[in-house]
């Protein structure tokens, strides 16, 4: 998608901190971080949300967790524990239409979130 922020990304034409990229996702530091660490984990296809995915997502659903799981390891936070979060939506504060998964560690992390 030509004017997404995160499609810019994958393709190279806004830089970023990459931590891990195969054929179906990258993940990057995000800008703004608000823990030690906190990466997004995104597929390469533009899908806008959470809402918009169905059962032909399935996989890839399951293939971002596999490797936020990995990363979690490789990044140090496996331990002590880790935060995977999806913001869907106005009220849950999503800024970025493009559906991502943040993940969180690094400190303790308050739950419920605010
Ligand atoms: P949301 O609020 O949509 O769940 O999360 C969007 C996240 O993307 C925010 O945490 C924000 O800091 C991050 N972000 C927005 N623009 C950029 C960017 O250009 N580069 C990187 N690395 N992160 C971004
Ligand atoms: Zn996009």
């Amino acid at each position: 998608m030509s004017d997404c922020i995160f499609c810019k990304i994958i393709n190279n034409e806004i830089p970023c901190e990459k931590i891990y990229e195969d054929d179906k996702v990258i993940s990057f530091k995000d800008i703004s971080p608000a823990a030690p660490v906190h990466i997004l984990i995104i597929p390469k296809k533009h899908i806008t949300s959470i809402n918009e995915m169905s059962e032909e997502h399935i996989e890839l659903i399951g293939h971002i967790f596999v490797v936020a799981k990995m990363l979690a390891k490789q990044l140090g936070i496996s331990e002590n524990g880790y935060r995977i979060v999806n913001n869907c939506g106005e009220q849950a504060g999503q800024t970025v239409k493009h559906v991502h998964f943040h993940m969180l560690g690094g400190r303790n992390l308050n739950w419920p979130p605010g």
